[in-house]
């Protein structure tokens, strides 16, 4: 009989697909690494079984402890999935603009929510970084993750999405883009690929490229942390868990196209995935064409490989409804294409 002992010993191990619609014109080979595969839906269950067991080994972690964390969602998934197999509680801060259809998730799977306002400073007693903390040190056993902080989140992604993605593509990929949201996953995985290729000739791709996909207005791609609607991607400070010395090149993209190639994969290739993809996905494109430009043999050898954090099901109410999409201006009042890009 074939069988896992729990749903967390199912994390990791995720399949790439070819994009083939999105990429018309375009001669290099873009392939997806669809984290909505992991056993909680998105790439932070990978960073959420590390940071929880090297806690336990530290001692930071007591049996009967609660684990308290600021987060989107998807991390809380992962830690509320650890949490069960391990008897932890959990007590999550959300940020009001992660939709209601995330928190309830969080809930479903047993974990207590706290709601903070989006728009104040980090350092503001009310953000969801100060309340963390409070509630963290105010509860007997609180244990913090502090995903923004904590290296065992890009060790996680050194140790399994890195070595995944080099496996999977017999060491030929050129460039690796993902979106930056506490870093972890560029600083983690792009790491690793650019450690593993570091001696691999120029006629074999050389080193291999990382590239970061970022909300414009966000610091990663020299923003001041105005205020943008994708989910789970961009920062107003610098996240320990980022290595700037990692990313050869930050591609800024706004809402508006984030949110076009968002509907574009669901319609197109088949991937109800999250904003944050749809962001991802326009940064290799923009990367791709580039390429074509610059260098259409070398375009043609390209192998992007770019990385979808989450499923789009936590957006219907966002992303996917139209009504939506036009009170902010993303979509026509005719319906017709979206501001900034092709909707079809
Ligand atoms: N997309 C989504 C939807 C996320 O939840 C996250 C994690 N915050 C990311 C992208 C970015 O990943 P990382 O934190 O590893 O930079």
């Amino acid at each position: 009989m074939k069988y896992a002992e729990h749903i967390s010993d199912l994390v990791g191990g995720t399949p790439l697909v070819r994009l083939s619609r999105v990429t018309e014109g375009l001669s290099a080979t873009i392939l997806a690494k669809v984290e909505y595969l992991n056993p909680g839906g998105s790439v932070k269950d990978r960073i959420a079984l590390k940071m929880v067991e090297a806690a336990e080994a530290s001692g930071e972690l007591r049996p009967g402890g609660t684990i308290v964390e600021p987060t989107s969602g998807n991390t809380g998934v992962g830690l509320a999935l650890v949490a069960q197999r391990k008897g932890y509680r959990c007590v999550f801060v959300c940020p009001d603009k992660v939709s209601q259809d995330k928190r309830d998730v969080l809930t479903a799977y047993g974990a207590e929510v706290v709601v903070t306002p989006t728009a104040v400073a980090p350092d503001h007693p009310d953000s969801y970084y100060s309340v963390s903390d409070r509630l963290a040190a105010e509860i007997e056993g609180g244990w913090k993750p502090n995903q923004y902080f904590n290296l065992n989140g890009p060790a996680s992604h050194y140790e399994s999405t890195g070595p995944e993605i080099w496996t999977d593509t017999d060491g030929r990929l050129t460039h690796f883009v993902t979106g930056v949201g506490t870093g972890g996953t560029i600083a983690g995985t792009g790491r690793y690929l650019k450690d593993v290729s570091s001696d691999r000739p120029a006629d074999e791709g050389g080193r291999v490229r990382v590239v970061g996909a970022d909300p414009a207005g966000s610091v990663y791609s020299g923003g001041d942390g105005r205020p943008y609607l994708v989910e789970g991607v961009g920062e107003d400070f610098w996240p320990g868990a980022y290595d700037p010395t990692v990313p050869d090149e930050i591609i800024a993209v706004n809402d508006a196209d984030s949110f076009s190639m968002t509907r574009r994969l669901a319609r197109e290739e088949g991937l109800l995935v999250g904003g944050s993809c749809g962001m991802a996905v326009e940064a290799a494109l923009r990367l791709a064409r580039r390429l074509e430009e610059e260098d259409p043999a070398a375009a043609a050898r390209a192998v992007i490989v770019v990385l979808l954090p989450d499923g789009g099901r936590g957006y219907l109410s966002k992303i996917f409804s139209d009504a939506w999409m036009r009170s902010y201006g993303f979509l026509r009042e005719d319906g017709g294409a979206v501001v900034g890009d092709l909707l079809r």
